[in-house]
């Protein structure tokens, strides 16, 4: 009971803050994802790396040295992430920007349900499942679409060279995409406001997101509920569940 009060003065804040701040970005991972049943990697033994080292499989030198084997990893997930759908806290952003309140949306999540939800600016620092390309010659396609280019080993063959097709993603071992990344920066230097939703902060790029903005003088607001290294900079801190806590914000603004 505390804690609902607790936790009902810091919305309070926070919608104050969102009031009163001119660029609010929203920094997501992958705690806004899991009310859409998409569950946290990191979670001990319930996430989808629980029963195979990433590191063997999701690495792109496993892409290049085995990929049917990649595959046979990739493809499920692939399915299982295509059939997700946005929940409240996605659908909590989009309506933060229609009433023109937040600016962007950078995120670590590869699920592509911000665009999904409406979200305008979305900037994928992690690559996204959307498309897929192939790894000789770029040619490009839809998550629809690739589920046809397997062949019978499982292996997806682009039509035109029979160049490998690797999904959008960044893999370990893989260069980050570097336009997103600058842009990610640019928003983060420039926002007086970072909203940090279900992301515990700790990988790059997004570690040191909050920090570029709190070097130029803006707040952070976190909402999450692993603890983060950030946690005792932010003017407010939430740890509820981010599908009921980020739509009461926005029900509490002004
Ligand atoms: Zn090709």
């Amino acid at each position: 009971m505390e804690r609902e009060i607790a936790a009902e003065a810091e919305i309070e804040q926070l919608a104050g803050l969102i009031s009163e701040a001119s660029r609010v970005v929203a920094l997501t991972g992958a705690g806004i994802s899991v009310p859409s049943g998409i569950p946290d990697f990191r979670t001990p033994g319930k996430g989808i790396w629980a029963k195979v080292d990433p590191m063997k499989v999701a690495t792109i030198d496993a892409f290049h040295r085995d990929t049917r084997g990649f595959w046979q990893f990739y493809r499920p997930r692939f399915e299982m992430l295509g059939e997700k759908r946005p929940n409240a806290a996605h659908q909590a952003l989009v309506e933060l920007e229609r009433r023109g309140r937040l600016e962007a949306v950078i995120t670590q999540n590869i699920d592509r349900l911000h665009g999904m939800a409406g979200s305008g600016e979305v900037v994928e620092v992690h690559g996204s499942i959307e498309t897929s390309s192939c790894t000789t010659c770029g040619s490009s396609w839809s998550l629809a679409e690739v589920e046809a280019l397997f062949d019978e080993d499982g292996i997806a063959t682009c039509g035109g060279c029979m160049g490998k097709i690797k999904p959008d993603v960044v893999l370990f071992g893989e260069m980050l995409p570097l336009a997103a990344i600058e842009r990610a920066r640019e928003l983060a230097e420039g926002a007086d406001l970072m909203l940090c939703v279900g992301s515990s902060l700790e990988v790059f790029p997004v570690a040191g997101l909050p920090e570029l903005t709190l070097s130029a003088g803006g707040q952070l607001a976190i909402i999450t509920q692993s603890s983060t290294p950030y946690d005792g900079r932010a003017a407010v801190r939430l740890s509820g569940d981010v599908a009921e806590q980020l739509p009461a914000v926005v029900a509490a603004l002004p």
